[in-house]
């Protein structure tokens, strides 16, 4: 689960980490309400559950209140890869000597913890993953022995050279650490952690996620919870019991099953097409899941062509055909399906839906290079 930059800085605040002074708006007036409050230059920002939005031009700093007011304005007309922005952070702007980064997330190649320092600051950690990794130190945490603190303590003093900042930063790292280990997080980042004209550390930005298998245990987490984490269509699916997550391409996918959706996935992109969505429509054969699931993917502008990809266990591939002749009409589809089945009642299936005029491939690898050349 993700939340907001403003519940996360709540939170970094809570753990005695030091931050910007905040306030949430909703509209410019608000912004600008603020701004007059808080008598300083304000940063305003764009509070999605997205990361990019200084690039997307959702942050930007004001002279004035009624700077402040022309900036909530435009960015509340914004929406950062496709979410509208409804709330908008005003913090109290700070003056910057230095950027820094610092995160803890899951290392799940080394099945460890893993705190991460880096003095290049303020971009973005993927692209500096990519193009600098001996920018970013690492530092692992074993599970069976713990953090060993003398040895975390000499990483952070080879950024922190100063002795006083270093204080401040092994604390604040300390810190995230707890608030990682005790919340179950998936990722804790505080990107920029800012050094001040003061010479004082502090957190100008928040991006937590959670680990849900852990949220059972924190009903005070739970409550962060923001319902536009999910796009409609993932929620529409979610109640209906499918597995669904939206994605950038254009292939449309039905499949049963989250191993056999997922390979799909890969062999799509192995044959150089991009999915539009994961989606697993589960294993029982109710011909309405299959509707639904239609109804979904094609509703989607981006989709070319649909690509069914059934391995029938439990699930029949008769109820299947039948499910797919039934959303066919009911939703007057257009788009080209292609179809590949096999297994239980696969003959069945099959004659159905030659029948009505399709043509069912014989094999994986054949469904998915047919359908990545119609794309
Ligand atoms: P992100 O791009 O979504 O991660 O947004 P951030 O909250 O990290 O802000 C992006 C950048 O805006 C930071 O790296 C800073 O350079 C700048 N920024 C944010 N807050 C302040 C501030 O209080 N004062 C100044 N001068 N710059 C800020
Ligand atoms: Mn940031």
């Amino acid at each position: 689960m993700k939340i907001h930059e403003y519940q996360g800085s709540a939170l970094l605040a809570e753990y005695g980490i030091p931050t910007s002074v905040s306030e949430l708006a909703q509209t410019p007036q608000e912004a600008a309400d603020i701004a007059r409050r808080f008598g300083s230059n304000v940063v305003v920002k764009a509070q999605v559950l997205t990361g990019g939005r200084g690039k997307a031009g959702g942050v930007k700093l004001a002279h004035s209140p009624e700077e402040a007011f022309q900036c909530a304005e435009e960015i509340l007309a914004l929406q950062i890869k496709g979410i509208p922005v409804t709330k908008l952070l005003i913090a109290k702007s700070v003056d910057i000597l230095q950027e820094y980064y610092l995160g803890v997330a899951v290392d799940r190649t080394m099945k460890q913890a893993v705190i991460m320092i880096s003095a290049a600051g303020g971009v973005d950690i993927e692209d500096l993953a990519r193009n600098d990794p001996e920018k970013i130190l690492k530092f692992y945490v074993n599970p069976f022995q713990g953090l060993q603190e003398d040895r975390l303590r000499q990483v952070v003093a080879s950024v922190f050279i100063d002795p006083g900042l270093c204080a401040q930063a092994f604390d604040t790292v300390m810190k995230m650490y707890r608030l990682f280990l005790e919340k179950d997080c998936s990722l804790v980042e505080i990107n920029p952690y800012v050094k001040t004209k003061a010479s004082a550390l502090i957190a100008l930005d928040a991006k937590i996620n959670f680990d849900d298998n852990g949220l059972f245990k924190h009903p005070e987490i739970e409550a962060l919870r923001s319902p536009e984490e999910f796009s409609p269509d993932e929620i529409r699916a979610k109640d209906a019991g499918l597995s669904f997550v939206n994605l950038d391409g254009n292939i449309g996918c039905i499949v049963n099953g989250a191993g056999l959706a997922m390979a799909t996935m890969d062999v799509i992109k192995l044959f150089g097409g991009e999915p539009a969505n994961f989606l697993d429509v589960g294993g029982s054969s109710n011909p309405n899941k299959v509707l639904l699931a239609l109804d979904i993917i094609t509703s989607n502008k981006n989709v070319k062509a649909v690509l069914i990809n059934i391995f029938g266990g439990i699930t029949r591939c008769d109820d299947v055909a039948n499910g797919i002749l039934m959303a066919v009409r009911k939703l007057d589809i257009k788009l080209p399906l292609v179809i590949r089945m096999i297994g239980t009642r696969e003959a069945e299936g099959r004659e159905i839906l030659v029948n009505a005029g399709y043509v069912v491939a014989d094999d994986m690898e054949a469904a998915v290079k047919k359908v990545v050349a119609l794309i």
